[in-house]
């Protein structure tokens, strides 16, 4: 028998009830707290919010079927005020002379008021509950009787958490969560709920690092051959990139599973430093799968590749060689793989797959990651972005993870001049002028997502036009074309055989044709600022002074306040915060279904101090750095579960 049926008002029926909301426990009842508090203020100006008696007898009218009409008047410090209240027919027989209500509502005319909510007590605050279809009456009622169970709770934060941070006690959480008296206790009370619930999320992130660490192989890598790739580049690495450098080789030769996310600005050198980890994997005798978003992004690291490695690719426009390469990177004959993420489907297996690397990772959702990991079992994975993220945000999107940052560009680069100009035949004389200096320029199209035929159309229409004013060397990329005929596009690009290059996609972030020096975005305000540092990091990797035109005739304030951020801040990070800002955290590189986490008091922005706070506090106690607390949170972290 469940022990809820010993609450007041509790039977079979408002059981099934509880439990559908995932109450199956007296304690589980305590413990669910309301998703917001609403607050009562005695002022006005369009709402109010009034305590007074009634003092005409209230009358019901029923206009029309399903709307019913109470009317009557009250006296509120010595004002009589006429009120409605629409829907509310049980409430009749409880409406009666002399009875003192609260009301909120809209006051029109002085003292006309459409009543929202009635109560017949007044208090300060009030708790909101997500109740599905259990009465209210009835869940505050066994509520009310739970409280007597309050000691069977065992305290859930240790007391070195609580006396740190001055947090209220549990039993003080649940009285304040039910029956708040003032403003100030809530402030309590969320302090406490959002480190707590931090903290759990927290403990999940590094529970599930520290698993993902476990059971790794000690790789015996020959530093020299690393050291001999470095010193035969034609160019002298960045400190940050020797930095990375080192990070990864220290955490391939150690005991641990590599699980490194690698973030750095678009240009800032990242395919070098993944090119001196296969090395590292390659001289201890394991394989290397290079993961890429898109089949046009792995053709052109697999050319790259070719270089310097026994390299193969897995493309779907190469199916005749597929077998043959199956064959030989399962006898452990190929040293890398190139390819999307069918790197990963059933019939790809490796002799001795040691490190998985993953560019431009952000179109990697947490779901992927996950059967990434999954699929790779022991290895390794490096994970590579050139989306920077905010410090703080980073902590709760990849918790679970190392994270190198590249903070500097190779020197002398030239700083890309950006400009916003309305028109696209703006952009047409300087265009030009690059065309016949020998250069090349990109074009990108914005997509407008409600339709794929509006997008080729914009597109067609900005080809024509370059083609008629410009010059006739132009190639057009977009979504509708097979990966053959994409291919065919970019080779004819990076070879120079065309000089412009027209995209509707904005897919292929990662291209790198140094010679192309002038980047031109079509309406550019239907783009994230992040998007748009992507893409103007397409140009001025080479020796030419290179330009952004952001092409946008919006007239929306907020489109030209972010246009000009782009315009006048080159460093990806103060973007990113920016971006994060201007968007808020749900648009922001569309966190929503790559896993974002959403809680129920914290919030993302506004607490990241906390956020931090748990995130320390979470990997000294799963890392069992504080044994005692450990102890305290085990029960829940026994319950994660790895996948
Ligand atoms: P991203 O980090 O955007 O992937 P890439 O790895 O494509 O950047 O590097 C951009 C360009 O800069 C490449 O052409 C690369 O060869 C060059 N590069 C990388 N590191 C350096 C360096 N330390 N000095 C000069 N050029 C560099
Ligand atoms: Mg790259």
């Amino acid at each position: 028998m469940s022990e809820l049926l010993k609450l007041d008002g509790i039977g079979p029926k408002s059981l099934s009830k509880l439990n559908s909301m995932g109450i199956h426990k007296i304690s589980e009842l305590l413990l669910y707290y309301p998703r917001k508090f609403k607050y009562y203020d005695i002022s006005y100006d369009e709402n109010c919010c009034m305590v007074g008696k009634i003092i005409t007898q209230p009358m019901i009218k029923y206009p029309r079927r399903n709307l019913s009409r109470i009317t009557f008047s009250i006296v509120s410090n010595e004002i009589i005020y006429e009120c409605v209240l629409f829907n509310r027919q049980f409430l009749i027989n409880s409406l009666k002379i002399g009875v003192e209500v609260n009301v909120t509502g809209t006051i029109k005319n002085g003292n006309q008021v459409t009543v929202s909510e009635l109560f017949f007590d007044y208090r300060p605050v009030r708790c909101i509950y997500d109740l599905k279809d259990i009465p209210k009456s009835v869940f505050t009622k066994a509520l009310r009787s739970a409280l007597k169970y309050i000691d069977i709770i065992p305290e859930s934060l240790s007391t070195n958490t609580i006396s740190e941070y001055k947090l209220i006690g549990l039993k003080d959480m649940i009285r304040i969560a039910h029956y708040p008296k003032d403003i100030n206790e809530i402030k309590h009370f969320l302090r406490r709920a959002k480190y707590e619930e931090l903290l759990k999320y927290q403990l999940m992130l590094k529970y599930r690092k520290n698993e993902y660490e476990r059971d790794g192989v000690a790789l015996n890598i020959d530093e020299q051959k690393v050291d001999e790739f470095v010193d035969n580049l034609s160019f002298k690495l960045t400190d940050s990139q020797t930095n990375a450098i080192s990070d990864i080789v220290n955490d391939l030769s150690s005991k641990k599973t590599m699980n490194r996310l690698l973030q750095g600005d678009v240009g800032s050198g990242k395919t070098v430093i993944a090119m001196a980890a296969s090395i590292a994997v390659i001289s201890a005798g394991y394989q290397v799968a290079f993961m890429a978003p898109t089949e046009v992004l792995a053709e052109q690291h697999f050319a790259k590749l070719k270089r310097h490695f026994n390299v193969e690719i897995l493309s779907s426009s190469r199916k005749k060689e597929r077998a043959d390469i199956l064959g030989r990177l399962a006898k452990g004959s190929i040293d890398i793989i190139v390819g999307t993420h069918a790197l990963f489907q059933e019939d790809v297996i490796y002799n001795n797959l040691g490190l998985v690397i993953t560019d431009e990772q952000h179109r990697f959702g947490v779901e992927q990651r996950k059967k990434l990991r999954a699929k790779s079992k022991v290895a390794n994975v490096l994970y590579m972005s050139a989306t920077p993220i905010p410090r703080t945000l980073s902590i709760t999107l990849f918790g679970d993870m190392d994270i190198t940052s590249i903070t500097e560009l190779p020197q002398g680069r030239k700083e890309i001049d950006t400009r916003i100009v309305k028109d696209i035949t703006d952009v047409f004389l300087p265009l030009t002028d690059e065309i016949e200096n020998g250069r090349q320029a990109y074009i990108v199209t914005a997509l407008i997502e409600e339709s794929e035929k509006i997008d080729l159309d914009n597109a067609y229409r900005v080809y024509d036009s370059v083609k008629s004013n410009v010059t006739s060397s132009v190639g057009l990329l977009h979504g509708r074309m097979t990966h053959e005929e994409k291919n065919e596009v970019m080779t004819k690009f990076k070879t120079g055989e065309t000089s412009i290059l027209v995209s509707t996609t904005v897919v292929e972030v990662g291209v790198d044709v140094q010679n192309a020096s002038m980047m031109i975005i079509i309406d550019a305000h239907r783009f994230g600022l992040s998007q748009l540092h992507q893409l103007r990091g397409r140009v001025g990797r080479g020796e030419y002074q290179s330009y952004c035109y952001l092409v946008s005739n919006s007239k929306q304030e907020k489109a030209s306040e972010r246009l000009n951020v782009i315009a006048n801040t080159s460093d990806g990070f103060e973007l990113s915060e920016a971006d994060l800002r201007l968007r808020g955290p749900g648009d922001f590189f569309g966190v929503r279904q790559s896993g974002f986490p959403i809680f129920k008091f914290a919030d993302i922005m506004d607490d990241m101090k906390i956020m931090r706070f748990a995130s320390e506090d979470a990997s000294k106690i799963v890392y069992n750095i504080n044994k005692s607390e450990y102890k305290v949170y085990k029960d829940f972290l026994d319950k994660i579960v790895i996948t």
